[in-house]
């Protein structure tokens, strides 16, 4: 390693940098959590993290990783032999589909080209022909972390109603939320599946299921087996502020701090902080001369970027040199990127000066491995960011 001094940059799409002040409002004694002081600690935070998913109901906190999450969502709404609708924009969606059929749903697969979002009209075209409602539920990736794709939320529950078709709303929020907007209640999502290690800027470990009325009607005549990701019991005793079993005291004070830390920026500016830092990205890549892996304008991430690389390279090989010569971790390319794609992590406590940073290390990693390029990226995504610079004395809204 030729540079181990400052810091490291960690430019992966989760985890992402923890701000200190989470890392210090994380450093704090244990206390009981059956107790007076946690149960009023915890009321307010079951109720100030409903603000970040935009809802007013039940939002359900375990102590795992985001894929525990995915399992509860399922596990709580469904039945054994159920079918379920998956759009399958990457690597995120492949791995929700295969968990899926482990545990005795029927999954269905709707392809895409691995190079944009859900197609709305496709949801509805398949919707329309389900006469007899045999889909349970349709499951959707927010924001394919792996591709650097979006997909417009909005535009699905649309083309669900347009079909009549009652099936539950299931999104994958894992690396969109608190860096893109979402909107629980308005969208009629049943069931947001989320977690703590990318846009909420928190180490990994917490995750999310934020439910409907709708969602926790069909939990009541959900057959599937369930004990520790069971809905009933969290709800029930979270009413007092605590949790059924051990939560993870630690990251909860955490997290209380990055929902403070959100509201005193103001969401909308979160949101439009990644978009910009997505846009600088993105011109930065064109100014090289390369393509970002999503080839759909709509449909590009405000919180990753995927590079194709030139075939003559492989892109492991430079996310290595880049590592070792610039103490920067770029995201590995997942599945049918593998060697052709590296990712640039822009989520969650990063701004200009720090993807300036990233994309200068790009630059130069670029360079040193001999793929062919053209000058000027970083320059590009300099004056993007120096053209829509807002006054500091800017306040949040
Ligand atoms: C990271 C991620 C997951 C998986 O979360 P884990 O915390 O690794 O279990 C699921 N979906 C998306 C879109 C992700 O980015």
């Amino acid at each position: 390693m030729a540079n181990q001094s400052g810091r490291h940059f960690l430019q992966i799409p989760g985890p992402t940098p923890v701000p200190e002040r989470i890392l210090s409002a994380m450093s704090r004694q244990m206390l009981d959590h059956r107790g007076p002081t946690f149960g009023e600690f915890g009321l307010k935070l079951l109720a100030d993290v409903k603000t970040i998913f935009k809802t007013h109901n039940p939002v359900i906190i375990y102590p795992s990783s985001g894929t525990g999450a995915w399992e509860a969502g399922l596990v709580n709404t469904l039945s054994p032999g159920d079918q379920v609708l998956i759009v399958e924009t990457g690597q995120f969606a492949v791995l929700w589909r295969n968990m899926a059929e482990r545990i005795g749903l029927k999954p269905e697969v709707i392809p895409t080209d691995w190079h944009s979002g859900a197609d709305a009209n496709k949801v509805e075209a398949r919707l329309k022909k389900d006469k007899s409602h045999d889909i349970k539920a349709v499951c959707v990736v927010h924001n394919e972390t792996s591709t650097g794709a979006r997909s417009w939320i909005d535009e699905i529950r649309k083309a669900m109603d347009a079909a009549h078709h009652p099936a539950l709303l299931m999104v994958d929020a894992v690396s969109s939320l608190g860096a893109m907007d979402l909107r629980h209640d308005e969208w009629g999502i049943d069931v947001t599946v989320a977690g703590s290690q990318k846009g909420l800027m928190l180490p990994p470990g917490l995750s999310f299921t934020a439910v409907s009325q709708k969602a926790l009607a069909a939990s009541k005549k959900a057959k599937l087996q369930r004990s520790y990701w069971n809905w009933d019991d969290m709800i029930a005793i979270n009413a007092a502020g605590t949790f059924p079993y051990t939560p993870a005291i630690g990251l909860l004070f955490g997290l209380a701090e990055a929902i403070a830390m959100l509201h005193e920026e103001g969401l909308e500016n979160v949101f439009a902080r990644h978009e910009r830092l997505a846009e600088a990205t993105r011109r930065a890549v064109r100014g090289w001369g390369l393509d970002t892996w999503c080839r759909d304008p709509r449909s590009h991430s405000p919180a990753v970027t995927a590079v194709a690389m030139p075939e003559s390279h492989n892109a492991d090989a430079y996310r290595k040199l880049v590592l070792e010569n610039f103490n920067m971790s770029l995201g590995t390319g997942l599945n049918k990127l593998a060697g052709k794609a590296f990712r640039i992590g822009h989520l969650g406590y990063t701004n200009e000066l720090t993807i300036l940073g990233a994309l200068a290390g790009v630059e130069m990693g670029l360079e040193l491995a001999g793929v062919p390029h053209e000058k000027g990226g970083v320059t590009a995504a300099m004056a993007y960011l120096s053209e829509t610079v807002r006054p500091a004395t800017a306040k949040a809204a």
